[in-house]
């Protein structure tokens, strides 16, 4: 199931891509997510999934 999501300024729903972007004076990658009509930014996330990291070391580890 999923929720249709408008972007906040053209309101096309369900069309957002990312863009890995560098932020002056942060020193990490980011990922932009935009809307894939207008460019409009609507979000960042960190470039690097810690959640995804974590479980790599965890099964690595085997301390699950
Ligand atoms: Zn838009």
């Amino acid at each position: 199931m999923f929720t249709n999501i408008k972007c906040p300024k053209c309101e096309r729903a369900n069309n957002f891509v990312s863009e890995v972007v560098e932020v002056r004076d942060y020193n990490f990658k980011l990922s932009a997510i935009k809307c894939g009509s207008c460019n409009t930014v609507v979000s960042f996330l960190e470039y690097y999934n810690n959640g995804a990291l974590l479980q790599k070391i965890i099964k690595f580890l085997k301390i699950r």
